[in-house]
């Protein structure tokens, strides 16, 4: 990390000028502030015990006092007067001396300024010392009128952070942890407190279990023997986890295949070590099913995950902290635990794009955990049934090892997946959902008394509201996004800000009775099921319906006693849903992802099938999967009908390596965005001929793409424009990085997306 110049240093810190040259106690410290390193402060007397590197501590800037990370403290002797550290903060460190390693690197590798990188990786709860058992609770007092007001006041700029509040509140239907609501609508608890005195919501402290697991209760469970692939795989890990150095592996292993009980075995062989351990999932994937299997095996397990409450998050913290717990389960955040002595960290899911952080700092959890192993000398395992394209290229350079495990636990068979060509095939019941081969197969299915599972990653009931009029269409007021009509609460609702309004009977332009509502999601899905077997029955789950609490436990009991015949479902469903009676996957559509402009869309649209087919034939029954599509040629969607995993990564790596896209080449996306339109749109003109000057980029060593609108427009009122650059690799990339503007043109905000996910 580089030093402060004299020149930086008297612009933000020094104004309290100290005597001249003498030897003092110097700590560095990264300031909660958009600054490009850490500042140096002397360390007074009395405070030198506590300071060290990972303590928080108060330090002057010009009249104020900010926060910050001590990064080093050393004996100097300095010319420059240096102003004096005020206070410390922390009782203990936060951050240990390998996470503030990592921290650093991580605001350097993705181009955050290290203060803010670094506060970013600790709890608010913990930055807080939140460990309070109390909670203030939110909830809607009167929902009718808070709807009626919300749709009042919808166009107030001064009541905007209460209408976000509120329209949260609504859309969740249940009472939320004000701290939540109010960082979940980018807001104080203020308006909450105003909303309150309106009468529209209630307030109420509440006691918090300090246990989040107090609602569990896991069975100690016996290990199945080890099939011969789980064996041969563990006879290569279990030495090199043994050797205590950096290792990294690639576990690919089809869906239902035993991953996670090699997991386990690992994870217990860690403990017995008397080392700790790490388990990255994606949150969609921690249910209370996930930690029961966990809590069942290993003693002194904490879990991480967005539900808790700051006190419960202080608590598993401190666990870590003290060694109390040694394994950890949990999100991307996960991977900056303060746990001592790592041995492992698992990276289970590992294409998921949710390991990707979209705000500063934005890493990737994979890359994070692949530093964090090479800082401790650690193994770090990533886990797939359907590998990133950036696992497999690290495993071609010979940077990672894979083993496979092949086939299903037990012998099961893999499904047989079948394509229904949309184009020729003729559909039964109303709005073309339903193919005849694919009622055909449910009712079948139903007949055997076994389960269907319904798939398609679109919510709601139409997707599209027109005027055959004038062409109205119905598009969020905020972002440049149509409207989804849920016609069960009579509902329009915009799937990125959550803006909702009532559902429109006439046309708002022209005032006729003209409106058409097509598309369809999941909600038009359950009701042609409806229609198609009236007998069945039929559950529908997407959004948050798996997320609210108590729901998943109903919906695997539902399934397991048999009281649902047919469910329905978007995303949530296709991840880690291990039910044995459902036989049959039916894909409604497998065109969605496809159609994205992405240069993911194929490797996304591979993986989703091939995890939906994954939930198909868990039991003694072997499965199927009809998917139907209006693309049956298109390679990720053979690949996936035939479980190719090798010829789909063949084909999209020399498809990627054409345009240097990854993992041939390393991206930069730099989004610039405004409220204003000719400020985002001018900012991403001026910043690219800038770009066009630096050597790089004129000698045609580094891409440069763009400027160009993005795919979205506009998001929450911002005007928003895109650059590329693609670099040949990361050293390249890295080396660009100081050269770039950090500042735009005419108050545009600048956005460094260093290897992103998402390219909307
Ligand atoms: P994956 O994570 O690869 O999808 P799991 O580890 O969840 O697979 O295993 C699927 C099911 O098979 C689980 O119910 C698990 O308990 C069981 N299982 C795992 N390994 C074995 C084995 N060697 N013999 C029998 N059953 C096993
Ligand atoms: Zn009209
Ligand atoms: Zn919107």
């Amino acid at each position: 990390m580089k030093r402060v110049s004299a020149r930086q240093h008297e612009l933000f810190a020094c104004e309290e000028p100290v005597a001249t040259a003498q030897e003092l106690l110097v700590a560095e410290v990264a300031l909660e502030l958009p600054v490009p390193a850490p500042l140096s402060y002397a360390v007074p007397a009395e405070l030198a015990e506590r300071i060290g590197p990972g303590v928080r501590v108060l330090a002057p800037v010009g009249s104020r006092k900010v926060c910050g990370f001590v990064t080093s403290v050393e004996r100097r002797i300095t010319t420059v007067p240096l102003r004096s550290i005020e206070k410390v903060l922390d009782q203990h460190a936060v951050l240990t001396a390998a996470t503030l390693q990592l921290g650093l690197w991580v605001a350097q590798h993705y181009a955050a300024h290290p203060g803010e990188a670094l506060a970013a990786l600790v709890p608010a709860a913990v930055r807080h010392h939140l460990h309070g058992r109390e909670v203030t609770m939110v909830e809607v007092a009167d929902a009718a009128a808070a709807k009626l007001w919300v749709d009042a006041s919808a166009s107030s700029p001064a009541l905007a952070a209460r209408v976000r509040m509120l329209r949260m509140l609504l859309q969740q239907a249940k009472p939320l942890p004000l701290q939540e609501l109010a960082s979940r609508a980018r807001t104080s608890p203020l308006p909450a407190q105003t909303l309150a005195r309106a009468g529209l919501v209630r307030l109420q402290r509440v006691a918090v279990a300090q246990d989040p697991f107090a609602l569990l209760n896991p069975t100690p469970d016996v290990p199945p023997e080890l099939n011969e692939d789980q064996a041969a795989a563990l006879h290569e890990l279990l030495p090199a986890l043994d050797a205590h150095n950096y290792a990294a592996f690639l576990l690919r292993g089809v869906t239902g295949s035993g991953k996670t009980e090699v997991y386990l075995r690992l994870l217990q062989r860690t403990l017995s070590a008397g080392r700790a351990a790490i388990l990255l999932v994606p949150e969609i994937s921690l249910t209370p099913q996930t930690i029961e299997r966990l809590l069942a095996r290993l003693p002194a397990v904490a879990v991480l995950h967005s539900h808790l409450s700051d006190g419960e998050r202080s608590a598993q913290w401190e666990r870590l902290r003290t060694g109390a717990a040694r394994v950890v389960v949990g999100p991307r955040s996960a991977i900056f635990a303060p746990v001592q002595n790592l041995g492992l960290i698992i990276l289970d899911e590992e294409h998921e794009t949710t390991f990707k952080q979209q705000q500063a700092p934005r890493y990737h959890a994979r890359d994070v955990a692949l530093a964090r192993g090479r800082i401790e000398g650690c193994m770090v395992l990533l886990g797939s049934a359907t590998p990133s394209l950036e696992a497999e290229a690290l495993v071609r350079e010979g940077r990672m090892k894979r083993l496979t495990l092949p086939r299903r636990v037990r012998g099961r068979p893999l499904p047989d997946v079948g394509l229904v060509d949309m184009r020729s095939e003729k559909t039964v019941g109303q709005g073309g959902i339903f193919s005849r081969k694919l009622v055909v197969a449910i009712e079948q299915t139903l007949r055997q008394r076994e389960q269907v599972l319904l798939f398609l990653n679109r919510r709601g009931f139409s997707t599209t509201v027109v005027c055959r009029m004038c062409a109205w269409k119905a598009m969020c007021a905020h972002c440049a996004i149509q409207l989804t009509h849920y016609r069960g609460t009579a509902r329009m609702l915009c799937h990125y800000c959550g803006h909702e309004s009532a559902a429109p009977t006439e046309c708002p332009d022209c005032h006729q009775s003209t409106l058409r509502f097509s598309g369809f999601g999941t909600e038009r899905v359950a009701a042609a099921a409806e229609a198609l077997f009236p007998k069945a029955r039929i559950a529908r789950y997407d959004g948050d319906a798996l997320r609210t609490r108590g729901a998943p436990e109903k919906l695997y009991s539902d399934m397991k006693t048999g009281a649902v015949d047919i469910l329905i479902g978007t995303q949530v469903l296709a991840k880690g849903f291990d039910i044995p009676a459902i036989t049959l996957v039916g894909v409604i559509s497998a065109d969605t992802a496809l159609f994205v402009p992405d240069f993911r869309s194929a490797e996304r649209t591979f993986q989703l099938l091939c995890q939906v087919a994954g939930r198909a034939g868990r039991g003694d029954q072997p499965g199927r999967v009809l998917v139907q599509t209006t693309m049956p040629e298109h390679f990720a969607i053979s690949c996936a009908s035939r479980h190719d995993h090798d010829a789909f990564t063949e084909r999209e790596l020399a498809a990627r390596a054409e345009h240097c896209y990854p993992p041939s080449g390393r991206l930069l996306r730099i989004v610039l965005q405004s409220k204003d339109p000719s400020a985002a749109s001018t900012a991403a003109a001026e910043l690219a001929a800038a770009l066009r000057q630096l050597p790089e980029v004129a000698a045609g060593r580094i891409l440069l793409d763009g400027p160009a609108p993005c795919p979205l427009p506009v998001l929450q009122g911002e005007h928003r424009h895109h650059l590329l650059l693609r670099a040949p690799d990361d050293a390249q990339l890295t080396a660009l990085l100081p050269s770039i503007p950090r500042k735009a043109a005419r108050g545009a905000r600048i956005i460094l997306d260093r290897d992103p996910v998402t390219m909307m």
